[in-house]
């Protein structure tokens, strides 16, 4: 008994620290949490903590070695496009559901789940497996020299994150507004968001609905998952009898009917794969619903992971009092004037006090903004015969 209920607390805990770390780590540079200890949080784990275990490992020769050869190991891993994330991912996916259809669904429909269940719980399912294929499959809008004129039409510059008439130093295109260079893939994706390891592709212009429905499909995965899997215990429970069961008590020398908890221990002990499918389920879902939840209200907002970081670098440039707004009729300009620079011209400029004033060009309203991802431009690269037809045309 004392170490059923030592395990439950470790379990809690460990879905509390796994929570907290996902929550520090995808929220810690958000600007709803600059100044608070969320904030604090993140760049003690990301910058002074990291700092100071580089400092220690400089003196230790033999660390340094073996710091070395984990980096090289991390880069084969991480530098580059791999699909060990994205096998690990699916054979984990797959192990799940084959818990599921072995042990947890000949108990359903049972006290708690009716028949006509199957219809959501199939559909959810479809669902989240359609999108995930979709989201690996579907480019995520390079940036090549076929379509780069298209791609730099597709977002006006704002001269605060994205400035026109820039090259990528590696792929040597042109860039267009929103895109960014993945050193992973080795390509520059349109209106880039993140390099996803499970996926084993960007996401951005053009899978990045198939992400957001990929990550709402998997939410409602994890806490349906989490539903089906624990009323299949319960019913276990009263069909095993566990219920009616009566057991010795030593210390009150009498028969006893079995706690609630210690017949679920017993069921979770003689299940041992329901049990860590359950126990999986559990230290997902926050992360997951967490992680969905942050990417839906960043997308609604109308900016993406890589802008989160470039809106900081632009609060920190308004803290020095380098950005400077022009008014135009087509709504205001921005330019940032170092204190050492003359501006261009002598139209009156305003200088910017806070990120509040700032207009996020890229923002039409969280309708506008959901439609665009939605219902992308056509930008994608022309296939090579294309290209060819194109450039024969042409000359
Ligand atoms: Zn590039
Ligand atoms: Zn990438």
């Amino acid at each position: 008994m004392a170490i059923g209920a030592a395990t439950a607390a470790c379990i809690a805990l460990l879905i509390l620290t796994f929570s907290a770390w996902v929550f520090v780590l995808i929220l810690g540079r958000n600007r709803m949490f600059k100044g608070t200890a969320v904030e604090r949080a993140h760049a003690f784990l990301y910058d002074r903590l990291p700092t100071a275990v580089e400092a220690w490992v400089e003196r230790v020769g033999a660390v340094r070695w073996a710091v070395r050869r984990a980096e090289a190991v991390w880069m084969a891993l991480f530098g580059r496009r791999n699909p060990l994330f994205q096998i690990l991912a699916v054979v984990l996916y797959w192990a799940g559901i084959a818990v599921f259809v072995f042990q947890a669904a000949p108990m359903i429909p049972n006290r708690y789940v009716g028949r006509w269940q199957w219809a959501p719980i199939l559909l959810t399912l479809a669902t989240n497996i359609a999108s995930y294929v979709l989201a690996c499959a579907t480019s995520p809008g390079i940036v090549d020299p076929s379509n780069e004129d298209a791609a730099c039409r597709v977002f006006p510059y704002d001269n605060l994150l994205y400035y026109a008439d820039r090259r990528c130093r590696t792929c040597h295109t042109r860039k267009p507004a929103r895109s960014k260079h993945c050193s992973v893939c080795g390509r520059c994706v349109q209106m880039m968001d993140h390099h996803c390891i499970w996926l084993n592709t960007c996401v951005g212009l053009h899978n990045v609905r198939w992400f957001l429905l990929f990550l709402a499909s998997f939410s409602a995965v994890c806490i349906y998952g989490s539903y089906l899997f624990a009323t299949v215990v319960l019913e276990m429970r009263l069909v095993l009898g566990l219920d009616r069961l009566l057991v010795w008590n030593d210390e009150q020398q009498r028969m006893e009917p079995l706690s609630f908890k210690s017949s679920l221990l017993y069921l979770l002990d003689d299940s041992p794969l329901l049990a860590i499918v359950l126990v999986l389920l559990l230290v997902l879902t926050p992360a997951v619903v967490l992680f969905c939840g942050y990417q839906v209200r960043i997308s609604m907002l109308g900016y993406t992971n890589n802008e989160e970081s470039k809106w900081l670098n632009v609060a920190e440039a308004i803290g020095d009092q380098v950005v400077y707004e022009t008014a135009a009729p087509e709504g205001p300009v921005y330019e940032v004037i170092e204190k050492d620079e003359q501006p261009a011209d002598s139209r009156p400029r305003r200088c910017v006090g806070s990120l509040a004033e700032v207009k996020n060009m890229y923002d039409h309203g969280a309708v506008g903004n959901l439609a665009l991802l939605f219902f992308p431009p056509k930008t994608q690269p022309l296939s090579p015969l294309a290209n060819d037809r194109r450039k024969a045309h042409q000359s």
